[in-house]
């Protein structure tokens, strides 16, 4: 079976384009595809998000892991106590309980493939504890305070 990207509309065929998540306060201008899922016997799905032009997705950490790869644009991610600058090709491996968020801080949209767990446990955002202990990183406090402005 062949699923056809239609460009004009940057979705695949049958594929529904969704919000990113229910809560709208902790992210901003993402999109959520879910290309393949469960298919034959390998438990996982196969997600597109994109991440318009200064947006960012949700501040997290949870039990299962992802696998990443990014196919449109460029932007930043904190992974962990770090920020790393990603564009198109780079591979991220987000370990169990890691922080990670995504931003499309580079002038240009995010766009990337997100492998996960069918059966997964749901993500937990930071207490003020954790994000005073995240902060304590300057490039990650600096990272936290660009989306305000
Ligand atoms: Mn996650």
């Amino acid at each position: 079976m062949i699923k056809k990207f239609q460009k004009n509309k940057n979705t695949w065929d049958n594929v529904t384009t969704h919000i990113y998540k229910k809560n709208p306060d902790i992210f901003k201008d993402v999109t959520r595809q879910v290309l393949f899922d469960g298919a034959f016997d390998l438990p996982i799905q196969f997600r597109y998000f994109q991440v318009e032009k200064g947006g960012y997705s949700s501040l997290e950490h949870h039990e299962h892991t992802h696998f990443v790869v990014i196919y449109k644009g460029a932007g930043h991610v904190l992974l962990g106590n770090g920020v790393y600058e990603v564009s198109e090709g780079d591979c991220i491996t987000i370990d169990s309980w890691q922080w990670h968020q995504f931003r499309a801080d580079k002038g240009s949209i995010l766009g990337f493939f997100c492998i996960v767990n069918v059966e997964r446990d749901r993500p937990s955002y930071p207490s003020k504890d954790e994000l005073d202990n995240l902060r304590s990183n300057k490039d990650v406090a600096k990272f936290l305070d660009d989306k305000l402005k």
